[in-house]
C-alpha cells in the first residue's frame, strides 16, 4: 500500500516519521522545502505537487493549516480529487469546519473515492510518541480500513459516528482548552500578583477542585510543568494562532444554530488580542501574556 502524506508541518512532519519508521512507503509534499526535506532525509519520497504525491497513492493523509488549504489540496486547480483512483481513501487529520469535509467527501463519493475526517488531539508530544489521540468522522467500512494505518500514528481511535462529526468533537474540546487554559492563566497569575510562590499555588490547584489539563500538564506559568512549552519560552508547542482559528470555528458553528456561546467569545477576544501583539506564533499558553507581561 502507498501512501501519500500532504502537509509535513510542526504536526505532519512528526506523523509521517512514525509511518516510515513502520517501513510505510510515504510519498509526500508541502509547500515548504525545509519541511519536505526533513521528510526526505528520513526516507520519504519526495513530490512536487500533491496531484503527484496523490497519483502513486492507495491512500492519502492531509495534515494542513485549515479549510482554505484543504479545499485547495483536494478540490483546487490542481487539486488530488482529479487524479486519484476510484477506491482510493483520503484522510483529513487537519482541524476544519464540519461542512467542509462534509462537502469534499461527498464530491469524493460520486468518484468512489472515501474521504473522512479523523482531526488529532495530544500535540506536538503525541505526534512524535505516536500517541495521538484520532477523532474520527467515518461510516464503519471506511473505519475499519483506516484504523491500521492511524495506529501507526496513534494510542486512541474514537469513532465520533459520520463524516464531519470527528470536527465537531475536535472543536467542542478545543473551545473547552481555550477556555481552561485562560482560566489557569487568570489565576496562576492573579495568585503571583497577591504574592503567592505560582509553585506552591500549582501544587493546591492540582490537589484541588480546580485541577484540569491546562494546569496539571501544560501549567502556563514557566518550569511548573518542565515538559510544557511555558518552561521553553512558549516555542514549539500548539500555536495561539492555530487557538485563536479553532475558536472562531467553535464560535461560527454556534451562530448557525443559534447556539448562545458565552465564555467562547470571551476567549476568543483574548487570543485575538494576544495574536495582534505579536504572539501569534507562541504557544497558546502564552495567553497569560495578557494577565502578566514576563511571568517569572
Ligand atoms: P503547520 O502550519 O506547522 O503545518 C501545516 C503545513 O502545511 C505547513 O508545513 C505548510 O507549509 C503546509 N501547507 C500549507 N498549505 C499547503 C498546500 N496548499 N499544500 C501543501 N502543503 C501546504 O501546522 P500544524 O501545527 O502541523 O497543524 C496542522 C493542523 O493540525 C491544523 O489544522 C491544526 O489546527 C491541527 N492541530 C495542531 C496541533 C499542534 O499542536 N500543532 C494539535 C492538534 C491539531
Amino acid at each position: 500500500m502507498n501512501i501519500a502524506f500532504i502537509g509535513l508541518g510542526n504536526m505532519g512532519g512528526l506523523m509521517v516519521q512514525n509511518l516510515l519508521k513502520s517501513g510505510q512507503k510515504v510519498f509526500g509534499y508541502d509547500l515548504n522545502e525545509v519541511a519536505l526535506q526533513h521528510f526526505a532525509d528520513a526516507g520519504g519520497l519526495m513530490c512536487e505537487s500533491p496531484q503527484a504525491a496523490a497519483k502513486q497513492a492507495d491512500v492519502v493523509i492531509t495534515m494542513l493549516p485549515a479549510a482554505k488549504q484543504v479545499r485547495e489540496v483536494y478540490l483546487g486547480e490542481n487539486g488530488i480529487l482529479a487524479v486519484l483512483k476510484a477506491g482510493s481513501l483520503c484522510i483529513d487529520c487537519s482541524t476544519i469546519d464540519p461542512q467542509s469535509i462534509k462537502d469534499i467527501a461527498a464530491l469524493g463519493e460520486d468518484k468512489g473515492i472515501r474521504i473522512c475526517d479523523a482531526p488529532v488531539s495530544g500535540g506536538t508530544l503525541g505526534a512524535q510518541d505516536a500517541t495521538l489521540t484520532f477523532m474520527i468522522g467515518a461510516d464503519e467500512k471506511t473505519l475499519q480500513a483506516i484504523q491500521p494505518i492511524l495506529r501507526q500514528m496513534g494510542k486512541n481511535l474514537l469513532h465520533c459516528g459520520a463524516v464531519g462529526t470527528g470536527q465537531i468533537a475536535k472543536i467542542c474540546n478545543n473551545l473547552i482548552l481555550g477556555i481552561s487554559m485562560t482560566a489557569v492563566a487568570e489565576g496562576m497569575a492573579l495568585g503571583a500578583k497577591l504574592g503567592i510562590d505560582p509553585q506552591a499555588l500549582a501544587a493546591v490547584i492540582n490537589t484541588s477542585s480546580g485541577r484540569c489539563w491546562s494546569s496539571e500538564i501544560y501549567n502556563p506559568w514557566p518550569d511548573i510543568c518542565a515538559n510544557a512549552p511555558s518552561s521553553r519560552g512558549y516555542k514549539d508547542g500548539f500555536a495561539a494562532q492555530l487557538m485563536l482559528k479553532d475558536l472562531g470555528l467553535a464560535v461560527e458553528a454556534a451562530e448557525q444554530v443559534n447556539y448562545p456561546m458565552v465564555l467562547g467569545s470571551l476567549v476568543q477576544k483574548r487570543y485575538q488580542q494576544l495574536c495582534q501583539e505579536g504572539d501569534a506564533a507562541l504557544d497558546f499558553s502564552s495567553i497569560i501574556h495578557q494577565y502578566t507581561a514576563e511571568p517569572a
